[in-house]
């Protein structure tokens, strides 16, 4: 699972606990992007970030953070981290990338986006306020993309190729709306962890004194 974290939040927290319930994944990795290729560089320097989702996974054996692409120099392309996941894992271990419904939406727009369906299979979350997940309902790049692959239960799947979509627990929590609510010397909490908010406080991000 991939994405800015800028703070992780229980948004992200629960699409990975459902998601994993749903596919039965071993594990999950939070990979924390180190120069967002799609947007403008992150509010947070990415060590701040890292640190940050490695205090939202502890205690669950599940989850993990991976730092491969804070600590590379180079953009962060998912299609990169999926091939260097791909060959740590060889060809016949399912590997899934867990996504929420806005991000899927722009996939048209990642680099070599046609090559992650070589890599791993894709597993979609609803968002709110996110277009509604339908087949029909997608663009159409994204339709014609991936239509063929739509598989209605994760044992479908195969190790790559195939796309999930999936309803979640619907949770209207963004880290844009998180960092404007602390900005505004607001209450975050039950936002996200309490560990992830003392972070936030013990090194005054995000307008915290
Ligand atoms: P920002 O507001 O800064 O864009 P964000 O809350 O969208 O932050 P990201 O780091 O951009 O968080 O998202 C990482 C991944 O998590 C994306 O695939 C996104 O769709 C998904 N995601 C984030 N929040 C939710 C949520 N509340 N429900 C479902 N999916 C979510
Ligand atoms: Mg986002």
């Amino acid at each position: 699972m991939g994405g800015t974290f800028d703070p992780v939040h229980y948004g992200h927290l629960r699409l990975a606990e459902e998601m994993a319930e749903a596919v039965g994944l071993a594990r999950v990795l939070f990979i924390p992007a180190g120069q967002p290729p799609h947007r403008g560089a992150p509010r947070t320097e990415s060590p701040h970030r890292l640190a940050m989702v490695r205090r939202a996974v502890a205690g669950n054996p599940r989850f993990a953070a991976d730092s491969r692409e804070v600590d590379s120099p180079r953009p962060s392309y998912t299609v990169d981290t999926l091939t260097a996941l791909r060959a740590e894992l060889g060809d016949a271990r399912p590997l899934w990338l867990l996504t929420g419904a806005d991000a899927f939406l722009g996939l048209p727009t990642w680099h070599e986006w046609q090559l992650l369906f070589g890599l791993a299979n894709i597993i979609v979350a609803t968002r709110p306020r996110a277009q509604p997940l339908a087949a029909d309902a997608l663009p159409d790049t994204l339709r014609d993309a991936v239509s063929h692959r739509l598989v209605a239960d994760a044992g479908d799947a195969g190790p790559a190729g195939s796309v999930l979509l999936r309803p979640m627990t619907p949770l209207d929590i963004s880290a844009t709306a998180i960092r404007d609510t602390l900005g505004r010397g607001r209450s975050a909490r039950y936002l996200l962890p309490d560990a992830v908010l003392d972070y936030i406080h013990e090194h005054h991000l995000y307008g915290q004194p």
